[in-house]
């Protein structure tokens, strides 16, 4: 990984105020509240005191859509909420794209673009982040440039790894994993429907997504325990580890 955790956090902080520049950040409680509500029960169990979280919504109904740059600035559009219509429902959107973030997923791919960028002397040279090759990396790895608001999508190593990743976070949140079920059913509803969903376009619905959720759900479920206004207390006990980073998940352990 060419791409160190702290310059990642860096871009992407610098990111989310570039996308808050140019997107208009929707205020109304009906979507700020259940956005903030589930993002920070997620936040708490996805357990990374490294991170700066943010939770923005952006009015555009028609777009149905949601990401997390890395630092955990999560970005929802109000369009999801057709869709994501209960809580734990949205919790399935936000732990995915929570998942990216832990996982680095975007790191993977801006050092590929880094890679592509520089040759592979860039393999052996320190990064830094206030150069304009980092820079343009992550834009590149992202799509931030060419579609403010809209990444890129991410390969289907690291869309299974995010399903793996946001069913256990939801989970420990407190929300029965089994809403990802009813949530991508919906999508693949819609799926079939004339009118092309940014969700969908970046989140291939194959025949096997939902079959492979339902096959993750008995594992997501030894982490789940309804709400009750706090949650378990994490033990490093069992760890997740993803990607080629050394980026270690915890998981709370009963
Ligand atoms: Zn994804």
């Amino acid at each position: 990984m060419l791409v160190s955790p702290s310059e990642e956090l860096a871009l992407g902080a610098k990111a989310a105020q570039e996308i808050l520049k140019k997107e208009p950040e929707c205020f109304d409680p009906r979507y700020t509240e259940p956005v903030r509500r589930v993002g920070i029960r997620i936040a708490q169990a996805a357990n990374r005191p490294d991170f700066q979280w943010e939770f923005h919504v952006i009015c555009k109904p028609k777009v149905v859509n949601a990401f997390c740059l890395p630092g955990g600035k999560i970005f929802v559009y109000t369009g999801i909420f057709k869709y994501a219509t209960s809580d734990a429902e949205l919790a399935t959107v936000i732990g995915h794209e929570v998942g990216h973030a832990v996982a680095r997923h975007g790191a993977e791919r801006m050092s590929l673009a880094l890679l592509a960028q520089l040759g592979e002397a860039a393999g052996a040279a320190a990064l830094n982040i206030q150069t304009e090759g980092a820079m343009r990396a992550f834009d590149t790895a992202y799509g931030l440039v060419t579609n403010v608001g809209f990444l890129l999508p991410y390969s289907r190593r690291q869309e299974y790894e995010a399903d793996h990743i946001g069913l256990i976070l939801m989970a420990l949140a407190g929300y029965d994993p089994h809403a990802a079920l009813t949530f991508w059913q919906k999508m693949a509803q819609e799926s079939k429907g004339k009118h092309p969903i940014e969700f969908l376009s970046t989140h291939p619905l194959d025949a096997n997504r939902i079959a492979r959720i339902r096959a993750l759900i008995p594992e997501a479920m030894k982490y789940y325990r309804p709400y009750q206004g706090w949650l378990w207390p994490f033990i490093p006990l069992n760890h997740l580890a993803y990607g080629t980073s050394s980026r270690i998940i915890r998981v709370a352990i009963r």
